[in-house]
């Protein structure tokens, strides 16, 4: 098993393997796990790659990578994409025009990208815990909650799990889908806490626990380990390179594309884990072009690549109509300025993030990222446009997945006749008020009425038995707290 590497350098914690990395996220220096080197495909592997189905290529990636898992637990983790609408290719390709294909992540049971890596997850910590008992702590603002929850659920671990998570969310804070999908959960070893704030304070909430004496002694006492699911845990990165290459030789494979011939990737990004994928896809030998990151109005990302300079100064977070990329720290742009620059620099950067709220990259430094990296970003009117434009052309975009559109033909222009990929990271049905209004709904629909709004413009289409039965499932959890009653509410629910 290879020893991970860390992207501030080495404190006074030695490397550790993949598997602890992925049950204790936390590196010294406050920095992120990541891999020590990466593999270089030939041409002729990523023409083998053809060939191999979606799990072969992943076991093949993963072998190649040196993550040392258990043939048998990956295996028993993969199969949980058999509960994808197509158990063969969990990500499903569309076309969307001449030159732009459509990478459909959602195709998994909670309907969004997060699917992709979470599912497997589950297993594998499940796998890697060796039966001692864990709690998962998850924060978040839509999408996370639900995708953990779902994998580690007992139907998909096993009656013998000792995993328990609990996940909490803003109460106000999502999509009606979404709350639904967390709080009709019914499995015993999870739980779901709605809080009184919005995301960032959950997030808080969260990170302050892990540092909490009485709430590590309580969990001391019981013999309980703490770990953390966040989209910055390494093992949910591992997952989602793989997509990234099985799109490229996919489309290969059905001619769309001639071998090594570039494929510019489009990426709707908020904590840039899914991009970070494509990064290491990029590096590993995939020919892919740009890696064009999408923003909503929180353009911070922009900012930073068409800049250099990341600056959370004077940002406030505006609510958009594409939730997940509501961001203004993100975090796996960290593992990007370790791979182009090194542990020191990146350490520099993010101490200096931290205490002045800005750092800056020097004009060399700068080129180095343009090298792979563009950006572009989407206001909530043109995105609703877009909506509209698109669906008029036969293709339902999400609101995340609006803003790639919009990237897609700003660099359409300059990029005349080449090839590009947009990751689709949502279903519409799980953001279907926006959608609705984008077609000519009223303004302020519930989920259901906005549903059957979209479901009438449209006979041909149905909607996903996942979205549809969770308005049917009773609500189990429905407890809500004060920010600060949530240790206790936690610690409760653990002692009986
Ligand atoms: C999580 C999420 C994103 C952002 O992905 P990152 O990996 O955090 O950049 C984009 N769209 C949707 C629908 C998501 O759920």
């Amino acid at each position: 098993m290879i020893e991970m590497i860390q992207t501030r350098g080495k404190g006074e914690r030695e490397d550790v393997c993949f598997a602890d990395a992925v049950l204790h996220p936390s590196a010294s220096f406050g920095g992120l796990y990541t891999f020590p080197t990466l593999p270089r495909f030939t041409p002729q592997m990523l023409e083998e790659f053809e060939n191999l189905s979606y799990t072969e290529l992943c076991k093949r990636v993963f072998g190649l990578l040196g993550l040392g898992l258990d043939e048998g637990l990956l295996d028993f983790a993969l199969q949980t994409y058999e509960g994808f609408d197509e158990s063969s290719a969990p990500a499903q390709l569309a076309r969307y025009d001449e030159n732009l294909s459509i990478l459909e992540l959602y195709h998994g049971p909670t309907r969004a990208f997060k699917d992709m890596a979470l599912q497997p997850f589950g297993r594998i910590v499940q796998g890697l815990a060796q039966g001692r008992e864990y709690l998962i702590l998850v924060a978040t603002s839509g999408d996370t909650g639900p995708a953990t929850l779902e994998s580690f659920a007992r139907e998909n671990l096993g009656q013998d799990c000792s995993i328990k998570v609990v996940c909490i969310y803003p109460k106000d804070g999502t999509s009606d889908v979404q709350r639904l999908q967390m709080v009709t959960q019914d499995s015993p070893n999870l739980k779901v806490l709605g809080i009184k704030g919005n995301f960032d304070d959950a997030q808080q909430m969260l990170k302050s626990l892990l540092r909490d004496s009485e709430f590590l002694g309580f969990l001391q006492g019981k013999g309980v380990a703490l770990s953390v699911a966040n989209s910055v845990n390494i093992g949910r990165v591992a997952f989602q390179i793989i997509y990234h290459i099985w799109a490229y030789c996919k489309l290969c494979k059905e001619d769309a594309l001639t071998r090594m011939q570039p494929l510019h990737l489009i990426v709707p990004s908020g904590n840039f884990g899914n991009i970070l994928g494509g990064f290491y896809a990029k590096k590993m030998g995939v020919p892919l072009g740009k890696l064009i990151s999408a923003s909503n109005a929180n353009n911070i990302l922009y900012d930073f690549i068409t800049t250099g300079v990341y600056d959370i100064r004077h940002r406030q977070l505006r609510k958009t109509s594409s939730p997940a990329m509501d961001i203004i720290k993100s975090s796996n742009v960290e593992r990007v300025l370790f791979e182009l620059f090194g542990a020191q620099r990146t350490r520099e950067c993010m101490r200096s993030l931290q205490d002045e709220g800005v750092y800056a990259l020097d004009s060399v430094e700068l080129e180095a990222l343009q090298g792979y990296f563009a950006a572009s970003f989407c206001e909530d009117r043109e995105c609703k446009e877009l909506i509209a434009k698109s669906f008029a052309k036969g293709y339902l975009l999400d609101p995340h997945t609006a803003c790639g559109i919009k990237a897609y033909e700003e660099f359409a222009q300059s990029h005349k006749g080449e090839q590009f990929v947009l990751c689709s990271t949502a279903e519409w049905s799980k953001f279907a008020p926006t959608t609705a209004e984008a077609l000519g709904a009223r303004a302020g629909l519930g989920d259901e009425e906005a549903i059957r709004f979209v479901l009438s413009l449209d006979s041909a289409r149905r909607l996903s038995p996942h979205i549809a039965e969770v308005f049917k499932k009773p609500v189990v959890h429905s407890e809500v707290v004060e920010i600060e009653g949530l240790k206790h509410a936690i610690m409760q629910w653990l002692d009986v």
